[in-house]
């Protein structure tokens, strides 16, 4: 790898665009104090990278731009683009992939500043961070501590650097600064893992609490859904329950009223007859009055015959008298016939007598005869007995008068006592009638009093109906309230009671045990407190336990982090333990040749020393923009031992020969310069550097040294190219290539190359 070329515009002294290319081994650059030589290799280190503003002797990057001067006007910016040929391809990212293509044969690194001190930096014309251009030319053992680049007055920079810097260019000369910046970057990620990891406990902290008790809200969401479920399942029996027995007991109830109302319609009609027919039987029955009639009729007759009895005893006394009248006339023995009686006896005869007269036979005539015989005999005989010729009783015209009288008087009785007994049988007759009648009043009178007591029977069972509808009412309402309320818990599905079917009996003191079981429930529901909304609750669990496990796998994997950065840190400073120490050594051995060569003898040597590491006030961690200044802020220091680390340094031991001075301030400027030179070169020996750039490093050297040190430049340009300040001849002579730079009358350096052979003669 060569350096192609720099390109200045408007930097510092070179107000003009102005090209210097590399094309040999060794090209001086030469011209009179104050044209801008400095200049140049500042630009170098400018678009390198150099961060330090003491470094490009300025303040700010304004000072980096051309200021102009009378007749060039100031420039407003400063760009430097320097040219490195990759025909092998060497250039390459460490670790910023950034999307720089390198796959050209050459590679440029522009920077600009500006006025308002703002930087650019560019790789193949493409605008990078710094960083990319540190890790661009770390790919190609350019380091950050610029050991390639030595600027006027720096000749003895190694020797006066601290032990810990002096070790840090070594390293960066021994392209060791890759694993430095490893181990840097490593301990960035570290830091910041660590940082990250203690982050993600304090997140994971953070949720604890608030998981917990979302872990127990989700808890009583997921026991408020258990209780839900039961209340569903209590109130699909018990609405069902309910609506079956209401609908039933409804219907049980409707048809009783309706049967009962029957009832007492036909009691009530039944009681209205009876009363009616009461009411008409007050009045006094008309058998009754017959009754009472016939028995006045009675009493009369009665009265009509004792009248008779009287009238009779009265006439049986006449009679009686009229008797005993009679029987003293009988007394008298005289008979007496009557008239009468003689009378017809003459007439029968004479008849009897016209009869036989009138027959012929004999014996008729006899029988007749006799006949009249047998009458003329009883006619006397009787007249015998007879006492006709008595006055007779019968022949008495008041005893007749009285008897007819009597007789009549009897017959009359009679003739009533036979009305009197027919009243009477009527009497008895009504009487029995009467008595039926109330017989079938009492009857009634009974059935009536029965009637009440039934009607009072119904009215009470319709008064238990009333009240049991009452209870039924109030069922229902619950039951409306608990569907409601039950709808209200569980949603819509509360009406799924309808659809199972009730077959055995509700008994209520069981629908009462549920109705508690549901009411207890619904306490414990309310008591569960799942007020917020399940569904986000759960959604909210659900995320944060994600987080959590998220974050419990980033610790994880935090952790897994640190371990492999703790590993590959150990290993990176085995690494460049290892190396270093190879390093140093390869160092040493050309160290001492050319410290020999130099001195003509003596000896010098690098030793790895131990020393308390500077640590940093604070521990913080450093930004990656920061990283360029790490060298200097670590100049902070604290001294606190307990929490001191060891680190490396490099010092240096020089022995003269023939003299005994050891201590490098003790040594001339010359002598500095040659051990410094001598230093410089040992390491560009063993890790050549891709160029190397020397700014009057020879200006304390006598001649013979000038010779010498032209003899290591040329040896030394066999492995690096070198780009040399110089006013020394001698130095000039080694040259191919000599660029003369001038103060223009413009007042701004110009530059004017001029070639191998011109180089030698203008040397002389
Ligand atoms: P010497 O041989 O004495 O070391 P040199 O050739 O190395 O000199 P430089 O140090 O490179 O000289 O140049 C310094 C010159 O550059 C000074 O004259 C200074 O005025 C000029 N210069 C520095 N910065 C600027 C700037 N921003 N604008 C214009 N000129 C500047």
């Amino acid at each position: 790898m060569t350096l192609k070329s720099i390109e200045l515009i408007g930097f510092k002294s070179f107000g003009k665009k102005s090209p210097l290319s590399f094309s040999t081994p060794i090209t001086c650059i030469v011209g009179p104090n104050g044209s801008g030589k400095s200049n140049i290799v500042e630009a170098i280190r400018f678009v390198l990278g150099e961060q330090s503003m003491k470094s490009l002797r300025g303040k700010g990057g304004v000072d980096l731009i051309f200021k102009g001067s009378k007749n060039l006007s100031t420039s407003n910016r400063a760009s430097v683009i320097i040219t490195f040929d990759n025909s092998q391809k060497i250039f390459s990212f460490t670790n910023s992939g950034i999307g720089v293509s390198l796959d050209y044969d050459e590679v440029t690194i522009g920077r600009e500043v500006f006025t308002d001190g703002a930087n650019r930096y560019l790789i193949n014309g493409t605008e990078v961070r710094l960083k990319d251009v540190v890790d661009l030319l770390a790919s190609v053992n350019i380091g950050s501590t610029g050991h390639h680049i030595i600027s006027q007055g720096e000749a003895d920079r190694v020797l006066n650097a601290s032990n810990k810097d002096r070790r840090s260019m070594i390293e960066d000369a021994l392209g060791l600064k890759i694993y430095q910046y490893r181990i840097k970057e490593s301990e960035r990620k570290l830091d910041k893992t660590v940082l990250n990891m203690k982050e993600v406990q304090m997140l994971r902290r953070e949720i604890a609490p608030h998981l917990s008790f979302l872990k127990k809200q989700v808890e009583k969401v997921e026991k408020a859904r258990s209780l839900r479920e039961d209340l569903r399942n209590l109130y699909k029996i018990y609405l069902g329950n309910e609506s079956t027995y209401i609908n039933s007991e409804g219907a049980r109830i409707n048809s009783l009223r309706l049967e009962l109302d029957k009832k007492a319609l036909s009691i009530d009609e039944k009681i209205n007859g009876l009363e009616k027919e009461k009411n008409g039987n007050s009045i006094e029955s008309e058998n009754i009055k017959i009754i009472k009639e016939k028995e006045s009729n009675l009493s009369g007759l009665r009265g009509k015959r004792d009248e008779l009895a009287r009238s009779l005893g009265r006439m049986e006394g006449i009679i009686e008298g009229i008797e005993r009248q009679y029987s003293k006339i009988r007394d008298v023995k005289e008979r007496i016939i009557k008239e009468s009686e003689w009378k017809s006896l003459v007439e029968d005869l004479e008849s009897k007598i016209d009869e036989a007269i009138n027959f012929e036979d004999l014996e008729s005539v006899k029988g007749i005869l006799k006949n009249i015989k047998e009458k003329l005999g009883l006619f006397l005989h009787h007249g015998m007995d007879s006492e006709a010729e008595l006055p007779k009783i019968e022949d008495n015209a008041e005893y007749l008068e009285m008897c007819k009288a009597k007789e009549n008087i009897i017959g009359e009785i009679s003739q009533v006592k036979i009305e009197e007994g027919n009243i009477l049988n009527a009497i008895n007759e009504l009487k029995a009638k009467e008595q039926e009648s109330q017989s079938v009043l009492r009857d009634n009178e009974r059935v009536y009093y029965e009637l009440l007591s039934n009607r009072n029977e119904v009215s009470s069972s319709l008064h238990s109906l009333s009240f049991e509808e009452e209870k039924l009412a109030a069922i229902k309402t619950n039951f409306e309230m608990e569907l409601a309320e039950g709808g209200a818990i569980i949603g819509r599905e509360v009406i799924d009671f309808a659809k199972i079917k009730i077959e055995e009996e509700i008994v209520r003191s069981t629908q009462e045990e549920i109705r508690r079981k549901i009411e207890r429930i619904k306490i414990k529901l309310e008591d569960s407190g799942s007020g917020g909304d399940a569904t986000s609750i759960t959604k909210e669990y659900d995320e944060t336990v994600e987080r959590d496990t998220f974050l419990g796998r980033e610790l994880e994997d935090l952790n897994k982090s640190i371990e492999s950065l703790h590993t590959l840190i150990e290993e990176l400073k085995e690494t460049l333990d290892k190396e270093f120490k190879e390093g140093v050594d390869k160092i040493n051995k050309q160290f001492q040749e050319f410290f020999a060569l130099m001195f003509g003898g003596g000896s010098a040597s690098l030793s790895i020393t131990m020393e308390y590491k500077k640590v940093r006030k604070d521990d913080e961690i450093v930004s990656e923009e920061d990283m360029e200044d790490d060298e200097e802020e670590e100049e902070e220091v604290a001294t606190d031992e307990s929490n001191q680390e060891f680190e490396r340094g490099i010092e240096i031991n020089v022995n003269l020969p023939h003299k005994k001075v050891k201590d490098l301030h003790m040594l001339s400027g010359g002598e500095r310069s040659l051990t410094s030179i001598a230093l410089l070169f040992a390491v560009s020996q063993v890790n050549p550097p891709p160029f190397l750039v020397l700014d009057e490093t020879d200006a304390a050297l006598d001649e013979a040294n000038s010779r010498k040190y032209g003899d290591m430049l040329l040896n030394l340009s066999k492995y690096s190219q070198l780009i040399v300040v110089t006013h020394n001849r001698e130095t000039m002579s080694r040259a191919q290539v000599l660029y003369g730079v001038t103060m223009s009358s413009e007042g701004a350096s110009k530059l004017l190359s001029i070639h191998l052979e011109d180089a030698s003669v203008y040397a002389k």
